[in-house]
């Protein structure tokens, strides 16, 4: 008899897991037919635009994409959307996106401004915004309490709208780390926010709580930043090698990935050696990590818009000269370091860690004008950064990130071209449609 209330007992909990499991991609796609035309296309490829282009639609997934001229005939009152004579392209992906920070302009402002209830409602907004803004996809970079698995599942359910997500939940760092900031006189620990550790032991059992909480990447802090300068600098280490290979033979092992914010020079050569599947900032790269980056072709998310606003804007948000000069440093870095990893081949992803007061929510755009107009890239490559690439990041390029037939139809359409003006996509005003699985979710026509 007891066999009998185990199984059912066992099968809820089964499927609670199967809930947050992140195999279970639930959102609904429309249905039936929809044609897009008088536009042209950029599929996220990197390939030239092609004019006067037909994007077709069935059921949510994309039947053909490419010229008008090439296109199958459909019957005459099939649902259609004019492009204006803008740009038809994937939905946009950001790879390092926070959405439980808010107009942060502190680092306790990052755990303690606000009770986790409200931050979840902030998350929800967040979310929707992000869509909004053409982005059609997110990775999280980290997320405090674990608000982004929850967001995700209420996405994909379609209760609230919002980018397909790759959560991440609370992150890890090492004692005394970037992260660890609340001084223990205060008797609180940073629980809500990161996972401190101290040895691989610590590091393999953070992980473990992260397997169950029904997170996709691992967060860590392999180094510091900028914004400490006393304690946890961007050339301070804040995990060991070891701590950091534990995390990823842990993670691994769960099917989980790793990504790492690593700005010190001898941090990302430590990522990259462990085994880390991605690297944030990848500010002060040397040859020997780039070559290891492009033999095990690891994407870097450099986020860079965030250094320059941190400089622009940070001292009217009481922001001390030596964290500006310390954003200066990175800013040259990060950009040098981007540069030398697309010229040489590697993958860049296109996030910006939104979300400070300086660079709020509803700016991600900014990331890639910031790539154009003071890194150097040219618009084509951006756009494939921001699409393409931040699928591959999500593990997800077989279903989005670029226009091509049989990929889900999460499309950006655009009144305006962004390969001449790369600005038009930082202006709602000029979407005529965002959508997600061929279902119009913002843009004029929502
Ligand atoms: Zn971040």
């Amino acid at each position: 008899m007891s066999g009998d209330w185990r199984t059912v007992f066992l099968s809820g909990i089964v499927s609670q897991y199967d809930a947050l499991s992140h195999q279970d991609h639930t959102m609904n796609s429309a249905s039936g037919v929809t044609l897009i035309r008088n536009g042209q296309l950029v599929d996220g490829t990197g390939s030239p635009p092609i004019p006067n282009a037909h994007v077709i639609i069935r059921d949510g997934r994309i039947v053909y994409a490419g010229s008008a001229i090439g296109s199958p005939s459909l019957p005459n009152d099939v649902a259609s959307i004019d492009a204006n004579g803008g740009t038809i392209m994937p939905g946009l992906v950001e790879a390092h996106y926070h959405p439980t920070y808010f107009n942060v302009a502190a680092l306790e402002d990052l755990d303690i401004k606000y009770p986790v209830e409200y931050v979840t409602l902030l998350a929800a907004n967040n979310a929707k915004l992000a869509l909004e803004c053409g982005y059609t996809a997110a990775r999280s970079g980290g997320s405090l309490f674990n608000i982004d698995v929850w967001l995700r599942k209420a996405i994909e359910d379609d209760i609230m709208p919002g980018p397909r997500l790759a959560p991440s939940g609370r992150e890890i760092c090492g004692v005394g780390g970037l992260m660890d900031w609340n001084p223990d006189y205060r008797r609180i620990g940073m629980e809500g926010l990161v996972l401190l550790i101290n040895g691989p032991d610590e590091a393999r059992s953070a992980v473990r709580k992260l397997v169950k909480d029904g997170i996709e990447w691992v967060k860590t802090y392999p180094t510091g930043d900028a914004a400490a300068p006393d304690t946890n600098d961007h050339h301070t280490l804040c995990m060991t090698f070891e701590e950091m290979h534990a995390v990823v033979a842990t993670a691994h092992n769960h099917k989980l990935k790793v990504t790492g914010h690593c700005r010190a020079t001898q941090g990302i050569l430590n990522a990259l050696k462990a085994g880390y599947d991605a690297i944030e900032h990848g500010t002060f790269i040397d040859d020997e990590g780039l070559e290891l980056l492009l033999k095990r072709d690891v994407p870097c998310v450099p986020a860079l818009q965030f250094e320059y606003a941190s400089i622009e804007f940070g001292p009217s948000f009481g922001m001390s000269q030596r964290v500006v000069d310390g954003h200066k440093e990175t800013l040259e870095g990060g950009a040098e370091s981007a540069r030398r990893i697309l010229k040489a081949g590697g993958r860049l992803g296109m996030g910006g860690d939104y979300g400070f007061a300086w660079t709020p929510h509803g700016t991600y755009a900014k990331e890639l004008t910031f790539f154009v107009e003071h890194v150097g890239l040219t618009p084509l490559e951006v756009l494939k950064c921001a699409t393409k690439t931040g699928a591959e990041i999500m593990g997800r390029s077989d279903e989005f990130g670029t226009v091509e037939v049989g990929k889900l139809a999460d499309l950006l359409i655009v009144d305006g071209d962004p390969v001449t003006d790369i600005r038009v996509l930082e202006d709602r005003k000029r979407f005529i449609a965002v959508m997600q699985g061929g279902v119009i979710k913002a843009g004029k026509l929502a």
